[in-house]
């Protein structure tokens, strides 16, 4: 795991690398016993404090090895930007000119935190903007848990009510930047950082991880570390689902169901979510609401759990795809209602500074050269692909 510019610096650990098993390990390796790492722990996650020497309850010796051995950096910002609905976004520098972003959505019960999991993607989504950039590395887990470290007491201290401990993200959803599934040695101590109730403390249930469909990996997430999951589907026929999302050439539809319900035995709720993207003219028309339909309430067999979140796309010029119609997105979601399926439409937010839901670009050196590629025209346009 190369590139990250906050790792280790000359043999000084960064401690938002570990989750709490690993801070013990660590605190281990300092002579000390394990209590001592969850004080340090809560330091660091509860508290935001950076300064060992702040630390007051942890003993002087202590704070004088963590001064040598050890660091807490959260990833240096390059940008932020602040809609008119009071979302907002983050660039963060990952080093080797990549960067990625992040998302605060406040909702009125609510707030939000959209967490990228990778410096671009290689899944090459024809909706996605990030999918368009292609793939640099997997982040670390210091990387994708600096992003909540930030958020949670940058506002934290903007919102201070006079309790400067009560939390403002309530919720966290792997939907920025990268498929988590393919980072998932970094992504599981992330969220075992963003569960613990000496951290973070999220519940299960307000924790997201959605997937493009990484069969093998959905499987041991409900071993590991099971959270809610949300599934990226956007087609309901794999001839059309090849073209939107390239991995279903590799785990088809009927494969990536099946995973989806076997992962229900382990997950907080008894659903998965099903986001589909209208795209106008290539997967919001009649017969793909009666396959979609087919899909989930298929005339045998049972159905499969869900809820399905439609979002209407936000459109970024490289795609040459279009946002559905409101008459469309109507049709289609009362068609799935009136079939007995759950269905929501997506508020769009934030997406005067390009934060809305596929819009995520950050900037990244594509070591997949997928753009170069596009450019030659080497990746099928999705005008011939709207079966
Ligand atoms: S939608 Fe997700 S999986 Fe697909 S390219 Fe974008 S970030 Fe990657």
């Amino acid at each position: 795991m190369g590139g990250s510019i906050f790792l280790k610096v000359q043999d000084v650990q960064q401690l938002l690398e570990f989750d709490r098993t690993g801070m013990i390990e660590f605190a281990k390796g300092l002579g000390e016993k394990p209590f001592r790492a969850t004080q340090l722990f809560r330091w660091i996650h509860q508290r935001g404090m950076q300064d060992f020497e702040h630390m007051s309850d942890l003993a002087k010796s202590l704070r004088e090895k963590l001064s040598t051995t050890a660091f807490v950096q959260p990833l240096p910002l390059l940008a932020e930007h602040r809609s008119k609905d009071g979302v907002i976004k983050w660039l963060f520098d990952v080093g080797q000119g990549n960067a990625i972003e992040t998302v605060y959505i406040p909702e009125s019960d609510r707030g939000t935190l959209c967490i990228s999991s990778q410096a671009g993607c290689a899944v090459g989504c024809t909706f996605c903007s990030t999918g368009y950039q292609g793939f640099s590395r997997n982040l670390t887990t210091a990387e994708i848990i600096s992003q909540l470290w930030f958020a949670e007491h940058t506002l934290r201290q903007q919102q201070a009510k006079g309790d400067k401990e009560s939390r403002v993200i309530t919720n966290v959803v792997m939907m920025g930047m990268g498929e988590p599934l393919q980072n998932y040695t970094h992504l599981v101590p992330a969220l075992k950082i963003m569960l613990d109730d000496h951290a973070y403390g999220l519940s299960r249930r307000r924790t997201t991880v959605s997937t493009s469909g990484v069969v093998p990996m959905i499987e041991r997430l409900g071993l590991d570390a099971p959270v809610a999951l949300a599934l990226s589907l956007h087609a309901p026929t794999d001839a059309l689902r090849d073209e939107l999302v390239p991995l279903n050439r590799k785990y088809p539809i009927a494969q990536v169901l099946d995973a989806c319900r076997a992962y229900l035995r382990y997950a907080p709720r008894d659903f998965v979510t099903l986001e589909y993207c209208l795209l106008d003219g290539v997967n919001d028309q009649e017969v793909h609401i009666n396959a979609l339909i087919d899909l989930l309430r298929p005339s045998k067999g049972a159905n499969f759990p869900c809820k399905i979140n439609l979002i209407p796309f936000n459109p970024f010029k490289e795609s040459g795809l279009k946002r559905s119609t409101n008459a469309h997105i109507k049709r289609f979601s009362d068609a799935l209602l009136d079939a007995g399926l759950v269905c929501t439409v997506r508020k769009t937010r934030g997406d005067d500074i390009d934060a809305a839901c596929g819009q995520l670009a950050g900037d990244v050196q594509d070591r997949t050269a997928i753009s170069a590629r596009r450019a030659q025209g080497k990746v099928i346009p999705i005008a011939n692909a709207l079966t």
